[in-house]
């Protein structure tokens, strides 16, 4: 199954972050071994014991819900925080990477779905933001957006919502980053519609029950 979404990715230039949360350490080695280094996780309490056992040229994405007074844990060596919710979490991002000397890269992720529990900003919101906002953030580097589909089988609704995201894409890119080529990600599609992200300019899918098989409970 790797082999094979990797070969469905190749054409698109999209990126492949398995998602191996609730999975052992085993079944991470299993899929680095075939030369995956780019996992992602949607808790820092699972992704710190997690990072301390392996090896330590895995890039971790932390791809779920990040509270401010969780983002020190992680500060010194989390690839992609995926999940930018806010200015206050920016801000923490920001703070925690200047202390460990780093650049810490972010998408901010969006609000696309009809569902109300799923987090992320609306354009909305940021088309009132001042153009030079991300600016006071030196240490938390803006290098795209990220969004989750509704859950349904309803193939025109999954496509519409991540065109959707793709419009936020440009419209962000124009107005906080139109002179900035590292703002080019757009992280959407998970295992069942990871190819209609694809049809719509994913760059970076995030895939966990196809790969590793269901998560329990
Ligand atoms: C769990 C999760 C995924 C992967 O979901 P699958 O359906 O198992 O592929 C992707 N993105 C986020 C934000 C997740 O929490």
């Amino acid at each position: 199954m790797y082999q094979q979404i990797l070969k469905e990715l190749e054409p698109h230039a999209a990126h492949l972050v398995a998602v191996s949360k609730t999975k052992p350490v085993e079944a991470v080695m299993i899929l680095y071994e075939q030369g995956q280094r780019d996992f992602g996780e949607n808790r820092v309490q699972e992704l710190l014991p997690k990072y301390e056992a392996l090896p330590k040229d895995i890039r971790w994405h932390l791809i779920g819900h990040l509270q401010s007074n969780k983002v020190k844990y992680i500060a010194r060596f989390v690839h992609l925080i995926h999940s930018v919710d806010s200015l206050d979490l920016l801000r923490e991002i920001d703070k925690q990477a200047l202390k460990h000397g780093r650049v810490i890269d972010c998408l901010l992720q969006f609000h696309i779905a009809e569902e109300e529990t799923k987090f992320g900003l609306l354009w909305e919101e940021l088309s009132e933001w001042p153009t030079e906002v991300f600016e006071a953030f030196p240490h938390a580097r803006i290098t795209g957006v990220m969004g989750m589909a509704t859950f349904t089988d309803d193939h025109k609704q999954v496509k519409a919502e991540f065109r959707r995201l793709r419009e936020i894409f440009d419209k962000v890119k124009a107005r906080f980053f139109s002179h900035e080529p590292a703002f080019c990600e757009l992280s959407m599609g998970m295992s069942d519609d990871y190819r209609i992200a694809l049809e719509e300019g994913s760059t970076m899918v995030r895939i966990g029950t196809l790969l590793f098989g269901a998560r329990e409970g």
